[in-house]
């Protein structure tokens, strides 16, 4: 069976490292021990990719994966994670396993299908679809959820990872932005979502949350409600608040939105900014 989606089902058997329903966190280490698999980061600074993976030459299994330095937690845990998948996937055997940021964010759509299988693995290693969907259905649409989610002490992952993975997941229509410069970089949008936004490569809206963290350098990690038009189109007429927060990674210039349309008006209690 080949639908792109074979690191999604070889993820599936690895729950194993996952003890125990209360544990969220996969025990990459462990995995990479039991795949007799070393990770280090490179000498150089610039090493020309994100992370690679190396088998050993005898072809009895093994092998190396390479990390560029400065990843931190969460972001580390996914390159290895997608590098596990260039190794779990029989297709992938041949692989030069030479991997740069983009491919870490490679989607179905993309044309190198291999980099989505690998990222499919990874999230589904990192964040199972049942348990995570479980978890984020008890919390806001938020970037304040993908804090919660990411923990170390939970599924260990990176905000942005988190978020992306909130809004594959729900049911609420939703949608991922990330912006740099001012600037639409790129989205994600649940099933659920079907408006149109602002579009990749087109200027922020003075009045979205994005834009005030790129002035005032200071994100809102809790739900706000904005104006609909700041991100919808206003010949739009949509029922219902669209609510907004935002993650702020200094190191690459990008602001991460969530979005979140709620057709309930004035379903914020009390306490919330
Ligand atoms: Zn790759």
């Amino acid at each position: 069976m080949d639908d792109g989606r074979e690191g999604l089902r070889i993820a599936r058997l690895f729950r194993k490292y996952r003890v125990g329903l209360d544990v969220r966190r996969c025990d990459l280490e462990a995995l990479c021990e039991e795949d007799f698999i070393e990770c280090f980061d490179s000498d150089l600074m610039e090493p020309g990719y994100t992370a690679l993976i190396q088998r050993c030459p005898d072809g009895l299994g093994g092998g190396i994966i390479a990390l560029q330095p400065g990843q931190d937690g969460g972001r580390r845990r996914f390159s290895i994670a997608h590098e596990l998948g260039h190794y779990h996937i029989p297709k992938h055997r041949g692989l030069e396993g030479y991997c740069a940021d983009r491919d870490m964010r490679a989607r179905p759509a993309d044309a190198n299908q291999r980099e989505w299988e690998a990222n499919d693995f990874a999230t589904e290693l990192l964040m199972p679809r049942k348990l995570f969907a479980e978890d984020a259905r008890k919390l806001d649409v938020s970037i304040e959820s993908a804090v919660k989610l990411g923990a170390a002490d939970w599924y260990d992952v990176s905000i942005m990872a988190a978020a992306w993975r909130i809004v594959q997941l729900t049911r609420e229509p939703a949608a991922v932005v990330v912006s740099a410069d001012g600037k639409v970089e790129w989205m994600y949008r649940s099933d659920a979502f079907r408006l149109p936004l602002t579009e990749r490569g087109q200027y922020l809206h003075a009045d979205t949350l994005a834009a005030a963290a790129f002035r005032d350098q200071t994100a809102m990690p809790r739900v706000q409600e904005v104006d609909r038009t700041a991100w919808l189109d206003g010949r739009v007429e949509v029922p219902g608040t669209l609510l907004e927060s935002t993650h702020l990674i200094r190191s690459l210039g990008q602001v991460v939105s969530l979005l979140w349309l709620t057709e309930t008006e004035g379903e914020l209690g009390d306490g919330r900014d």
